[in-house]
Formats: structure tokens, C-alpha cells, sequence
């Protein structure tokens, strides 16, 4: 389920679908714009899938939190953290009732 906002370090971010998280990226599926507290994510996309984006660009939303930078390898990174965490809450959904 995406929810309307999301809380990430205090802050509340707005999530949004949209045709086209970033105008510059025809492929880019989701996005987090920090000083606009907002994540954009591609409608249309399978729920599964749409979940995994949103939980991926709230990890950015974390580390951006903690300062924290993997550098060239940022977005590797995040994207396989992300794919483990939303595998684990998926698989766990008692974890956190
Ligand atoms: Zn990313």
C-alpha cells in the first residue's frame, strides 16, 4: 500500500504518482526531492514493484538523514539495502503489525 506521506527523520514527506517522477530522466521510476519533502513515484507500475521504488527512495530519504554516502556507489548501494528490506518486511508483515 503506498501511503499519502511518509515520516523519515522527522520529517514528513508527500508522496505522489506521477507520469514522470523526474522530467530529466525518462527512466528514472521514482525520485526524492529533499527540500520539497516530496517523493515522486511512476504510476502504473505493478504494486509490488511501486512499493519497492517508494521503499528505495525512502532509504535515500534515511541516509540523507544520517549523512551517510556510499559515493560511485551510492545508488548501488541503496537500491540492494532496499531490495533486502522490502524482501524482509514483506516476508516478516508480523514484525511490525
Ligand atoms: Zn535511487
Amino acid at each position: 500500500m503506498i501511503p499519502e506521506t511518509v515520516k523519515i527523520g522527522g520529517l514528513i514527506y508527500k508522496v505522489e504518482l506521477v507520469d514522470m517522477p523526474d522530467p530529466e530522466d525518462a527512466d528514472c521510476n521514482g525520485l526524492i526531492v529533499y527540500r520539497d519533502q516530496s517523493i515522486k513515484i511512476r504510476k502504473g507500475m505493478g504494486k509490488d514493484y511501486t512499493e519497492l521504488v517508494l521503499i528505495h527512495e525512502m532509504f535515500h530519504g534515511i541516509t540523507e538523514h544520517l549523512h551517510i554516502s556510499w559515493g560511485d556507489e551510492n545508488e548501488h548501494v541503496v537500491s540492494q539495502v532496499a531490495a533486502v528490506l522490502y524482501q524482509t518486511l514483506k516476508d516478516n508483515k508480523k514484525l511490525i503489525e
